[in-house]
């Protein structure tokens, strides 16, 4: 067992629920990436993210690798989401809570996988495994994914992956000995890379993301605006207007001219 074989196992299990769910077909291709239990940066996050950020170990006591996988939206998502106004898209709402459940039923296949192989394997929520007070997480998925070598963060303080930022994340924690994926060093977000590029801080109207400041409480406050606007529908405590029709929405960021800005695509 490896990525690739990962990858083609969560592809089969969004063919069969997206069949079983009136083919609502949201996303693209997903992507795989795992990183050893042991890895110290994961014992890390409690230094960068919080104090009581989990460990490997504590999902799993005998865990020897951590599974992250990403489910990249398909660009008429983020379309919509951009083109909204101040409220996030009714359909980024649904693909969110459409998304929460496919990464449950991933989670379920990939573990029923492993166990019959003959490990363990546990499996972690998609969202709300948060500190409601200090809004920080106990399992942080976008550091996994880094840690996994999914991608590298943009100055949107999301992960900016092969196929972009734009997507969610899932993942969990194995006694089977998976390779490690390798981490690059290099960055992709434009900015960090030197290039002009704030379209992402340009799309957050309420002023939550801002050159080298990510107020997380105005985040969460946009995002339960939105919950409110769709009351009918679950939780969807969602924004995600700086992922969205962005240079790295979709793939790895391409500048097309120099350093001093200008005109720039995803791939
Ligand atoms: S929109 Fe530009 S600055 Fe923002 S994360 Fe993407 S590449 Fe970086
Ligand atoms: S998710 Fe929305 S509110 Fe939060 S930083 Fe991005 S654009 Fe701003």
């Amino acid at each position: 067992m490896n990525s690739e074989w990962l990858e083609n196992e969560i592809q089969t299990e969004i063919f069969r629920w997206k069949r079983d769910h009136g083919n609502m077909d949201f996303w693209r291709r997903p992507l795989v990436g795992i990183a050893s239990a042991s890895d110290p940066l994961i014992g890390g996050l409690k230094l960068v993210v919080d104090s009581e950020h989990a460990t490997a170990f504590d999902i799993l006591t005998s865990a020897r690798s951590v599974i992250v996988f990403f489910l990249p939206f398909q660009r008429w998502i983020g379309g919509k989401n951009d083109r909204s106004g101040t409220y996030a898209a009714r359909i980024w709402a649904e693909s969110y809570v459409a998304s929460n459940q496919l990464i449950a039923a991933i989670n379920l296949h990939l573990k029923q996988c492993l166990e019959s192989a003959g490990f363990e394997a546990s499996t972690t929520p998609a969202t709300h495994n948060f500190d409601e007070k200090k809004l920080v997480s106990r399992w942080s998925h976008k550091h996994l994914a880094y840690i996994a070598g999914l991608g590298k963060f943009g100055s949107h303080h999301l992960l900016i992956t092969q196929a972009g930022c734009c997507g969610r994340l899932g993942s969990l924690v194995t006694t089977m000995e998976l390779p490690p994926s390798i981490r690059s060093q290099e960055e992709l977000c434009l900015a960090k890379r030197g290039f002009n590029c704030s379209a992402c801080i340009s799309k957050c109207t309420c002023g939550a993301l801002q050159e080298n400041i990510f107020d997380r409480r105005a985040c969460y406050r946009q995002c339960l605006l939105n919950d409110a606007h769709y009351s009918d529908l679950p939780l969807v405590d969602v924004c995600g207007k700086c992922s969205c029709n962005v240079p790295c929405s979709y793939g790895i960021p391409v500048p097309l001219s120099g350093r001093t800005g200008g005109a720039i695509t995803g791939t």
